[in-house]
């Protein structure tokens, strides 16, 4: 389960997340929506410890993201401990974000062997299984300029997954996708969700989020205005903030 409590992130003056609380379940799925600058890309950013908290914390199955407890102070941990545990963490980015000088399966074997000291032949198994399930058996010895951008996310979406991580966030997925490439790579997020992977995606595509999500977040100005099943958050939203909100989006 990961857990938020009580975060708050400030940039300078700016407080962009004021007091975030949000639980997820273990293979659940919660997709947050909200207008741009209401804090959904920082919030998924203080998950992984991309961003320092200002405030609050984030566990995932228990274990502190970033830092350790000493009674009841939080330390941050040592850069090298930091990258170790966010191996555990998946993160899927808006522009794809492959290393343009390895090959597709390079791209997906590297943290394993690199991070995770799994042995080559294993990782490059467990890569080949992926790409096959991501639809992209064919590619393994493309570079990433010569994919598709759907086909991009896709292989990142693998390279994800090879790390078997606690939780996969994703940050507008398919935002930078042109809109015929949009549907495949969201087909690829459902298969993922429907095998049972926690995750927490950002994203404008409202249907979608009907589709997969448990639980739909609605964030505005750095605060949960309201969160539930899609039904009702999306359907018979109880909050005016979100009800503008989705007059515009739907
Ligand atoms: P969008 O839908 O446009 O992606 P968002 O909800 O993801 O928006 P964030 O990217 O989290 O919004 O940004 C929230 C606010 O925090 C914005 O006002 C942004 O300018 C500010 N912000 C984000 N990162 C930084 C930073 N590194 N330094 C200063 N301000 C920042
Ligand atoms: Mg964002």
């Amino acid at each position: 389960m990961v857990d938020i409590r009580g975060v708050h992130k400030s940039f300078g003056p700016h407080e962009v997340l004021r007091g975030i609380d949000l639980q997820v379940r273990a293979g659940e799925v919660t997709v947050v929506i909200g207008p741009s600058g209401s804090g959904k890309s920082t919030l998924l950013r203080a998950i992984n410890h991309l961003e320092k908290l200002s405030r609050g914390s984030v566990s995932i199955d228990g274990a502190l993201v970033g830092y350790r407890r000493r009674g009841n102070k939080l330390y941050e941990l040592k850069e090298r401990e930091i990258l170790r545990r966010r191996t555990r963490i998946g993160f899927v980015f808006q522009n794809f974000n492959l290393f343009p000088h390895l090959t597709v399966l390079q791209n997906i074997t590297e943290a394993p062997v690199s991070a995770l000291r799994r042995p080559r032949t294993e990782a490059k198994e467990r890569a080949e299984a992926l790409l096959d399930r991501v639809g992209l058996a064919d590619k393994a010895d493309a570079y990433p300029r010569q994919l598709s951008g759907g086909q991009q996310q896709r292989v990142a979406i693998a390279r994800a997954l090879a790390l078997d991580p606690q939780v996969l966030l994703f940050d507008e997925p398919t935002s930078a996708l042109d809109p015929e490439l949009v549907g495949e790579v969201l087909d690829v997020i459902k298969d993922v969700a429907r095998a049972g992977t926690t995750m927490i995606v950002v994203t404008h595509e409202i249907g979608f989020a009907r589709e997969i999500a448990d639980t739909v977040v609605f964030m505005d100005d750095g605060v949960i205005v309201e969160q539930g099943p899609p039904g009702d958050v999306l359907d018979h939203p109880r909050q005016e903030r979100t009800k503008a909100f989705l007059s515009k989006v739907l």
